[in-house]
């Protein structure tokens, strides 16, 4: 039922029909997980829009730091970003969800144990809809100090299913976060980090054998490279792509050149998902249909993706 629809909104260009097959969203950065409207009508309608494109990491810091964030100061506005970002997603016929949520929000809260509960609310306000899997995620550029402040107390609430690692990736090795990987495993969360956006495959490969991640946010510059897409391979690690995200960041040049359909002929387990819906105006049923329109993967293999993907 789900799969003759979201075909047939693939070849009829009905985003109506793609939207209401099932799907997962798990590379999605929860305080971006709406649309640009809606945040700026809620900020009072002033915030200029994203550039359509931008210089990297450092461009999107920029935009996000100087328009989005400083609306942010209050507890109440945290449970709007968290609630903003489940409700777009059931918006678009997603079924599991996992939106990574900085450790450093922590610090809106007076009580982190109000922090953790607001969360668990949220969870359980709509679970008849959706799955929602919180995920904590920290920056590369986070002090050793605020990984013991912020990140231990969120991973050992157990509110969190996953964590993730994100930021410019030439900044530093991943060693540092060594230890509080290890710390996730013991306490069973899932393992990602931001690996092969930009960077080539040795950052893949580094992320891998480092922090030993279940799978990569991102994660196409092991395109390049055949030793690191069979390491992939054989630990069963899942690539979450955001095609979007990659063309407006400028980490590919086009749609159809990108590493995707590479990775998926390798056998690669791969999920199509948004990253940050109010920064690229693209939820994970408009990034279907723009590999489809773009000639990437026709509608039966963009199916397979769709149906794989709520698998894990
Ligand atoms: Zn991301």
């Amino acid at each position: 039922m789900d799969s003759e629809l979201f075909k047939q909104g693939l070849i009829e260009n009905d985003l109506s029909k793609i939207r209401k097959a099932s799907k997962v969203d798990v590379h999605n950065h929860c305080g971006l997980g709406m649309r640009f409207s809606t945040f700026n009508k809620w900020a009072g309608g002033q915030v200029t829009a994203p550039p359509k494109t931008m210089d990297g990491i450092k461009g999107l810091d920029e935009y996000i730091f100087g328009e989005t964030f400083k609306y942010i100061n209050k507890e109440e506005h945290i449970e709007f970003l968290i609630e903003e970002a489940i409700k777009e997603a059931i918006e678009d016929g997603v079924k599991i969800v996992e939106p990574s949520i900085d450790c450093s929000t922590i610090t809106f809260f007076e009580n982190s144990k109000d922090f953790f509960k607001l969360i668990e609310d949220i969870r359980e306000k709509y679970k008849n809809v959706i799955d929602f899997r919180p995920e904590v995620g920290m920056p590369k550029s986070i002090l050793n100090e605020n990984i013991e402040k912020w990140m231990v107390p969120c991973i050992e609430s157990g509110v969190f299913k996953s964590m993730d690692l994100y930021g410019d990736e030439a900044l530093e090795k991943f060693e540092r976060f060594k230890e509080v990987y290890v710390y996730g495993r013991k306490k069973g969360l899932k393992l990602k980090a931001h690996a092969g956006e930009f960077q080539g495959p040795e950052n893949v490969r580094k992320a891998i054998e480092i922090l030993e991640v279940d799978e990569v946010q991102h994660g196409i510059g092991a395109g390049n490279s055949n030793y690191v897409m069979d390491l992939i391979k054989e630990r069963n690690i899942r690539l979450n792509i955001c095609p979007s995200s990659n063309l407006i960041l400028g980490a590919v040049k086009d749609i159809k050149s990108h590493q995707v359909r590479k990775l998926f002929y390798k056998e690669i387990d791969i999920t199509i998902n948004s990253d940050d819906l109010l920064i690229f105006n693209s939820g994970v049923s408009e990034e279907y249909l723009l590999l489809y329109k773009m000639g990437v993967f026709n509608e039966n293999e963009l199916n397979y993706i769709r149906e794989e993907s709520l698998k894990r």
